[in-house]
């Protein structure tokens, strides 16, 4: 062997060394699965888990997916059969009884109306579908018919008996909606379900709403999600650095109806029954997605004052908004500076989320 190869092999072998040293410090090397985008809850997921060995990694990824998928089986409103859908269709003549997942997030959804006086109302069926059908027809809602909407809407109507764990509609008419919250709530049920299948990390994204817990399994410290630019479709908007952290967004520039010409936000104001149009996404960053998801939804409705206010009331909950219009501008609060990544030019995990065809 010349000498300049045993210099290089040394050199090998010295990297070699203070990579196992490395990882010795960070304990056993950790096994990653992916599992590529799938579809459910009518949207792409894409879960990433991390633990102590590559099986237990897989079996946390199917362990995730089985719980959202046990989730969209109760809160779906496009399956007739779903506890969702019978209510919808019988809250008003009987109780109905439900289940732990639908009654709890019911419960918190309602928790969520009164903290964001009512910006958030899983009630906000009977305007979602007049938007809807605007959607498709290009057509504004009549005005008859949006006041009508409107008379039916309202989260105090909504009666939850907790004994029975039954919900009862107080006003023929009435119409759940769970869009604003089911994704955050499932993305949580199923982190929990990770953990309890021997998670030691992992990333769940779920339409672009995104949870993360514990390390990554490359040696970085934290998890890289990036925001999609609402304005430009193949660009992001910044790259996150999150840590046992979610992020949800919510934005009228995916979905939205389009009446001569004028763009139209599938969010909704519950107490004016009109589009909620001040702002073109909001990306809310909380402890869970539960949280992120309805409030980014809130934040949509409430607009740049309130809603900043609102968010600034918050511990642990910082927010990114997008106005409407022809501004680069971008609104945030004070506390986002912690989960930017400013020198990250290639995201790994990215939250470019396709609606998938339902
Ligand atoms: P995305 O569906 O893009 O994740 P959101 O989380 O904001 O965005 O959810 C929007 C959906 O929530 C709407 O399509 C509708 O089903 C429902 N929704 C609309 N307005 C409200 C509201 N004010 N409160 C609660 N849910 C709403
Ligand atoms: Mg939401």
């Amino acid at each position: 062997m010349t000498k300049r190869y045993m210099y290089s092999a040394l050199i090998i072998a010295a990297a070699a060394v203070a990579a196992f040293g490395i990882r010795a410090l960070r304990g056993p090397r950790m096994k990653t699965a992916n599992s590529g985008y799938r579809v459910v809850m009518g949207t792409f997921a894409n879960i990433t888990a991390v633990a102590a060995d590559s099986k237990t990694a897989r079996a946390c990824v199917e362990a995730a997916f089985s719980r959202l998928e046990r989730v969209d089986e109760v809160m779906s409103d496009y399956k007739a059969d779903s506890q969702l859908s019978q209510i919808n269709r019988d809250a008003f003549k009987e109780p109905i009884p439900v289940d732990d997942d639908l009654f709890k997030v019911l419960e918190i959804a309602v928790e969520y109306s009164r903290q964001t006086g009512g910006a958030f109302d899983v009630t906000v069926g009977p305007e979602v579908e007049l938007w809807r059908k605007a959607e498709e027809t290009h057509a504004l809602p009549p005005e008859a018919e949006l006041a009508q909407a409107r008379s039916k809407v309202g989260f105090e109507k909504l009666i939850l008996e907790a004994r029975s764990q039954t919900v009862r509609f107080e006003v023929d008419g009435m119409r759940l909606d769970l869009g604003g919250i089911a994704k955050g709530y499932a993305i949580d049920l199923a982190v929990e379900a990770m953990q309890r299948a021997g998670a030691i990390g992992g990333l769940i994204d779920v339409g672009g709403d995104v949870r993360c817990f514990g390390p990554p399994a490359d040696d970085r410290e934290s998890w890289l999600v990036g925001l999609q630019n609402p304005t430009a479709d193949d660009r992001l908007l910044l790259v996150l650095k999150l840590r046992d952290m979610a992020v949800a967004t919510s934005g009228s520039y995916r979905r939205f109806a389009e009446i001569d010409g004028k763009k139209y936000s599938h969010v909704i104001n519950p107490a004016a029954g009109s589009t909620a149009d001040e702002l073109i996404s909001v990306s809310i960053v909380a402890r869970t997605a539960t949280a992120a998801d309805a409030l980014a939804t809130a934040v949509s409705v409430l607009g740049r004052g309130k809603g900043l206010e609102l968010i600034d009331s918050l511990a642990e909950t910082e927010a990114f908004l997008v106005p409407a219009g022809e501004t680069d501008e971008l609104i945030h609060t004070e506390g986002v500076r912690q989960y930017v990544d400013t020198s990250q030019p290639v995201p790994v995990y990215s939250t470019a989320s396709k609606v998938a065809g339902r």
